[in-house]
């Protein structure tokens, strides 16, 4: 897991700027989005991340293209076998 800040949408619990989300295997989502701080930095079209919501696996500190950071998504929703643990911290 990276240190990098990543605030999330109180409604949805998604990172801010989502635009894509794939389910894994055991039903954790894994957001795509474009992360505000690294657009400041790097420009709009090298901002995109992604983020595990199950084994909070991410791409780390940096950011790239919407299609590479897709992709890597998408591979990891593939193989991944985390469950939602928040989600169901959060009904206690
Ligand atoms: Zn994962």
């Amino acid at each position: 897991m990276s240190g990098t800040f990543i605030p999330t949408d109180s409604a949805t619990g998604l990172p801010v700027g989502t635009d894509a989300v794939f389910l894994t295997l055991g039903s954790a989502l894994v957001a795509l989005f474009k992360h505000a701080k690294s657009a400041a930095t790097h420009g709009d079209a090298l901002a995109f991340k992604w983020l595990c919501l199950g084994c909070k696996i991410g791409n780390g500190p940096g950011s790239t293209q919407r299609h590479t950071a897709r992709e890597a998504a998408n591979t990891h929703a593939a193989t991944c076998r985390s469950i939602p643990w928040r989600a169901l911290g959060d009904q206690n």
